[in-house]
């Protein structure tokens, strides 16, 4: 164990779910830390447009990712870039183990890991990645200007990101297996206005076919009739949902049959002082506004847990944070 330090709360992931809960934590005086892998924002990073966070009618992802953090960092918050290999729970403090070999205590977490894009496991998918096949529309698909390409899934993703690579593309398919979509109304009315898209119902891309270059073309079935057909495009971006990131979820943590974190109403898992939030936790839509909801929730919850637990061990209360003494 190289370090050991003791904190009130470690926030795991800093997607819209970490920072709020960060920005709720360092307004209750708790010594925070938040750790994330990559850059703060997470998915939102990869949205082109948001329009249904409030206060805005209009916004780029990765914008409003930077606003979240920068609202976070204003209070002085604490951030390590490094990757949380184990989380630990304990009768005395909970463990945070870094790749780095580093451990943090502390007496609460946040799990707020999210997802990651779902595969469609047809031959081709893994070997093309890259090469062709995306599941980032904002981040591939300036590579495929006036380009032909397939957007997979029929839901608020699919359709989305879709309409971005309208923007772009010469031609875009939407393959869908079913004969509705499961988007949101408002943008299926975008989609069917859009006059580079169409949408090619009951059809499932069963392979993904290449040359010398990276994706040429991919077999179509139909889901109905069981017919294939083949069909040349230049790129494969793939929506079909995504699975939640819970890895580090400790053993005793109840999952749904998905994997997802079933929690209670304030986002307590099973085990004191340990929270899962956001698209880690079972709930009926994956919104940006209620990841941050849900943020507050736990961090609200949190602060009062690590309260009565110092006040039970008659520990000191942490000093508040000096931005805060200011106000
Ligand atoms: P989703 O809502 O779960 O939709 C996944 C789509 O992929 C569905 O249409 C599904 O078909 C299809 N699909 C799943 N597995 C498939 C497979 N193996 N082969 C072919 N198609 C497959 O996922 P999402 O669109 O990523 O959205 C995830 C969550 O984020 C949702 O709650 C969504 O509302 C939210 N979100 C919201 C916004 C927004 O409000 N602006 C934007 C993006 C995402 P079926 O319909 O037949 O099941």
């Amino acid at each position: 164990m190289a370090q050991s330090e003791m904190y009130d709360l470690a926030i795991i992931g800093g997607g819209p779910g970490g920072l709020s809960a960060a920005i709720y934590a360092m307004r209750a005086a708790l010594k925070t830390v938040l750790i994330e892998k990559a850059v703060p924002g997470g998915q939102v990073n990869l949205s082109d447009e948001v329009e249904n966070y409030p206060g805005y009618t209009h916004i780029n992802g990765s914008e409003l990712a930077m606003r979240f953090a920068e609202h976070a960092r204003s209070y002085g918050l604490e951030e390590v870039n490094d990757e949380v290999v184990s989380v630990e729970p304990g009768l005395e403090y909970h463990g945070v183990r870094l790749s780095g070999g580093r451990e943090i205590r502390t007496h609460a977490v946040i799990l707020a890991t999210g997802g990651t894009p779902r595969k469609l496991d047809v031959p081709g998918e893994q070997d093309l990645y890259g090469k062709g096949v995306s599941y980032c529309a904002v981040c591939d698909g300036f590579f495929f200007r006036g380009k032909q390409v397939i957007v997979v899934g029929g839901g608020d993703s699919a359709c989305e990101e879709g309409l971005y690579l309208a923007k772009l593309a010469q031609r875009v398919y939407l393959v869908h297996r079913r004969d509705s979509l499961r988007a949101s109304r408002i943008l299926q009315q975008r989609v069917t206005a859009e006059c580079k898209m169409e949408v090619l119902w009951n059809s499932a891309v069963s392979e993904i076919l290449s040359g010398s270059g990276g994706v040429t073309g991919v077999t179509l079935q139909d889901t109905q009739t069981g017919r294939k057909r083949q069909m040349s495009v230049d790129g494969v971006f793939i929506f079909i949902g995504f699975e939640p990131n819970n890895q580090l979820v400790p053993a005793g943590v109840r999952m749904s049959t998905d994997g997802f974190v079933i929690t209670d109403d304030q986002c307590s898992t099973a085990i004191p002082g340990i929270y899962a939030i956001g698209d880690l936790k079972e709930k009926y839509a994956r919104q940006i506004v209620l990841s941050a909801a849900d943020g507050c929730l736990a961090a609200l919850s949190a602060a009062h847990y690590v309260e009565t637990r110092k006040a039970k061990m008659g520990a000191e209360i942490c000093e508040l944070p000096e931005i805060l003494s200011a106000r």
